[in-house]
């Protein structure tokens, strides 16, 4: 099996790569691919260039063989959505069951994402939440997919949501980004090789 982590990445921190690295031994995954988006649908632009997130990503993961930098969203144009990006992952791994890991928040807009039903004929929908958070009722649709066995996500190939309780750190890119404004030293909250390359670029001053 193999999960898919997307996201802006602006910059990756340690709330990402933790939950990646928990979910890929929960679900004892083949490898993570986290997979930056170009543009995205659903929010404002990000501060840096595509290529900056991606060079930040690759610096964060370089010592985790099980973590890929997939740049597949950044090869297109056109903005970046979900259902393209899946099924080009589907051809390019016939024989592997993706994952499909979303936090909780941006699942409460799920249904409002391009094509969201046909994403079930690709993958399973792994909902990653953290105690007590706030999600919007489910609906038909979504209950009809719903299991609570995690083993069927492994004896069938797609189709199925799953929601997932794991350790989120109470850490933000936009935090991260208020905080080099202001000055502040965002140590250990991301990468030294991450700080290291924003700082050696200038980014996010302003
Ligand atoms: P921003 O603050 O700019 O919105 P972000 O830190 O939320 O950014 P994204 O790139 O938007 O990061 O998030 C990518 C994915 O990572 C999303 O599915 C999001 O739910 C998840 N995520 C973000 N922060 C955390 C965290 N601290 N712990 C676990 N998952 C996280």
């Amino acid at each position: 099996m193999i999960g898919i982590f997307g996201g802006t990445f602006d910059p990756i921190h340690y709330g990402h790569l933790r939950s990646a690295l928990e979910l890929n031994e929960l679900f004892e995954l083949n490898h993570v691919r986290l997979i930056p988006c170009a543009q995205p649908v659903h929010r404002d632009l990000p501060k840096t260039t595509a290529i900056q997130r991606l060079n930040m990503l690759q610096l964060a993961t370089q010592n985790q063989t099980d973590f890929i930098v997939d740049d597949r969203e950044l090869q297109r144009t056109a903005g970046s959505y979900t259902f393209d990006t899946l099924t080009t992952l589907h051809r390019d791994y016939p024989e592997k069951t993706l994952l499909l890991f979303i936090g909780s928040d941006a699942f409460n807009e799920f249904t409002t994402w391009f094509k969201w039903r046909e994403l079930f004929d690709l993958a399973h929908v792994v909902v990653t939440t953290r105690p007590n958070s706030a999600l919007n009722p489910l609906n038909d649709y979504l209950k009809n997919r719903l299991t609570n066995d995690k083993e069927s996500l492994k004896n069938e190939r797609a189709g199925r949501l799953f929601f997932q309780q794991i350790t989120q750190l109470e850490i933000s890119a936009t935090e991260i980004r208020g905080m080099i404004v202001a000055q502040q030293n965002p140590r250990f909250l991301l990468p030294d090789a991450v700080i290291d390359y924003i700082t050696q670029h200038q980014l996010y001053q302003c």
